[in-house]
């Protein structure tokens, strides 16, 4: 065969793979009347730059702005952050702050502010970040006027993607980060599917279903390794006073 004939082949080759792609199937008849309607909930209300917005009525509240119950120290202790009318802080060197409950899958809605009048540069000015199941980083900084490498701006997977556009808010306005979260899939040991993250910045995409090379580290890009199905969400103390409001969760149900 010669290397022309064999390269028609391959091409063909792919072209018949393409065509394959999986279609869908729906086990229900389209607009089967005994196919059960979804629950019926309460909307929530969006929050301003000003105002904190409420939490959709199946939602788990982490944080009201009232106090830190729900979260614990690095030590399973309270957590020692400081809360104010309406909003937790960050108290630097007091550490990490988790949630005493454990999540995979979520939607996760999360409102922070950063210190004003601003302080430092790069990634030294309003350091922090959400971490998912305790291992995956989704930025938080100030971003506002302040240059820092591209995967380390907020809105960033940290390390890995950096947001699609910049939509940072000045400091000590009320920004929101809306999380769409799927957890790695594991079966026999081996990686199935990647962990997969969507992040909408103050409303505006900024990781679009995004396939992560695995856990969040500085400096590296480790590789996945098997673990629980769930873990605790976490809040990042990188020193400095940023400010956290109006937090709630809800767990997907998992494919
Ligand atoms: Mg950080």
């Amino acid at each position: 065969m010669t290397h022309k004939t064999w390269l028609l082949l391959s091409i063909v080759f792919s072209l018949i793979q393409l065509s394959m792609a999986q279609v869908p199937t729906i086990k229900w008849k389209i607009h089967d009347l005994n196919r059960p309607n979804p629950p019926i909930i309460t909307a929530g209300t969006a929050s301003t730059p000003e105002t904190a917005g409420t939490a959709p009525s199946d939602a788990v509240v982490l944080f009201d702005g009232k106090d830190l119950s729900k979260w614990v120290d690095k030590d399973g202790k309270p957590a020692a952050w400081k809360v104010e009318s309406g909003y937790m802080e960050v108290v630097a060197k007091t550490g990490n702050i988790s949630t005493r409950d454990s999540f995979g899958d979520c939607q996760l809605h999360v409102e922070f502010a950063e210190p004003t009048p601003a302080h430092g540069e790069s990634q030294e000015r309003g350091n922090s970040g959400v971490f998912l199941m305790s291992t995956y980083e989704i930025q938080v900084l100030d971003s506002y006027e302040n240059k820092t490498y591209a995967d380390g701006q907020a809105g960033a997977v940290y390390g890995q993607y950096p947001p699609l556009v910049n939509a940072s808010r000045p400091p000590g306005q009320w920004q929101t980060y809306d999380i769409i979260f799927h957890r790695p899939r594991f079966a026999d040991g081996k990686l199935q599917h990647p962990a997969r993250i969507t992040l909408l910045h103050n409303g505006v995409l900024v990781q679009d279903n995004v396939e992560l090379t695995g856990p969040t580290a500085h400096g590296e890009r480790p590789a996945y390794k098997p673990g629980a199905e769930k873990a605790p969400l976490q809040l990042q103390d990188h020193g400095d006073p940023l400010r956290f409001r109006n937090i709630w969760i809800r767990e997907l149900h998992e494919e």
